[in-house]
């Protein structure tokens, strides 16, 4: 099997100006910086992370002496793995029974698919999972929620065309009553147009609040790492609705737009719990901003 990092790397490589091939040269110049530009914006690392990295990788070169390439790009994963460090920090669970965990984002993200991995992930921790399907609009939604608790042995609760308030509330009121460890919220990503999305996951998370006075413990959102600066705009608006605790990135095994982590790590610095690297219930796997910077220069 593909390592992670080697389906990382192969994913991140496919930007069309590669960033270690910024490196190939004979000498640290201008065209060497601009090329590295480019190859940054090309990564949608952003305006602001790129001009970060930059300025931080000149200083770091001025004062180092270096005078090949290769050690520009040896400083530029230093600086990179020091701007994403912030982001490096794991889930915890157990400090609370259960842990309540509501995971949010749009459509398409991978929200389904990370639900059963990090379902997966808990209970191979020997954790007792209870889902709660709180997605009530989408009959799909709720069947492949359902088909990954089979999976996973696990319980669920769902309540066709329910309110997603109602259903989160009778989880975690369930998931204390069964003592389980952890309970997985999982919420819509779109609504019917005349709802309005932010509004429910507001009012989810009140109603959760009232079944366990300190929950949720944690709010995830799903961004699907393929989607660049958009998946910023995300982080940005459901942090201003929900207070995120932490993300979970997927699709990174097959993008090349992985440098919009540099871009939240440099404007919204929400910790990345797991990234995403493939569809199967086992490609999740923990942040680490150094492998990660390793693989986005591979
Ligand atoms: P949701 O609408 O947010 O619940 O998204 P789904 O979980 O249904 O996922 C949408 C698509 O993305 C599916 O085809 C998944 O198999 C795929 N997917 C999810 N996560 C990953 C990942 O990390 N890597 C890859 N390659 N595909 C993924």
């Amino acid at each position: 099997r593909q390592s992670w990092m080697d389906k990382l790397s192969s994913g991140l490589r496919k930007t069309s100006t590669n960033i270690s091939q910024v490196f190939t040269g004979a000498q640290i110049d201008d065209h060497l910086y601009e090329e590295l530009e480019s190859a940054l914006l090309l990564a949608d690392a952003g305006v602001k992370a790129t001009g970060f990295l930059l300025a931080d990788v000149k200083r770091r070169v001025a004062a180092s002496g270096a005078t090949r390439p290769v050690q520009v790009k040896n400083i530029l994963i230093a600086s990179l793995t020091e701007l994403l460090k912030p982001l490096e920090k794991p889930l915890v669970i157990g400090q609370y029974k259960p842990t309540v965990i509501m995971v949010a984002g749009v459509n398409g993200a991978g929200k389904t698919t990370s639900i059963g991995k990090l379902t997966k992930h808990l209970a191979d921790e020997g954790a007792s999972v209870l889902l709660a399907a709180a997605d009530t609009f989408r009959a799909a939604a709720r069947e492949q929620l359902a088909v990954w608790a089979d999976r996973n042995t696990v319980e669920i609760v769902s309540q066709e065309g329910g309110d997603p308030a109602a259903v989160s509330f009778d989880a975690v009121s369930a998931g204390r009553a069964r003592g389980k460890d952890v309970v997985l919220v999982d919420t819509a990503g779109r609504l019917p147009t005349q709802l309005h999305l932010m509004e429910e996951l507001r009012k989810i998370k009140r109603v959760v609040q009232k079944a366990d006075a300190s929950a949720p413990h944690e709010v995830i959102l799903v961004i699907d790492g393929n989607t660049g600066q958009n998946a910023l705009t995300q982080v940005r608006a459901f942090d201003d609705a929900l207070q995120l605790t932490g993300l979970i990135v997927t699709k990174l095994d097959g993008t090349a737009k992985g440098g919009v982590l540099a871009a939240i790590a440099q404007e919204k610095p929400v910790p990345v719990y797991f990234i995403g690297v493939g569809e199967k219930l086992e490609d999740l796997e923990t942040f680490s901003a150094r492998e990660f910077a390793l693989a986005l220069l591979a």
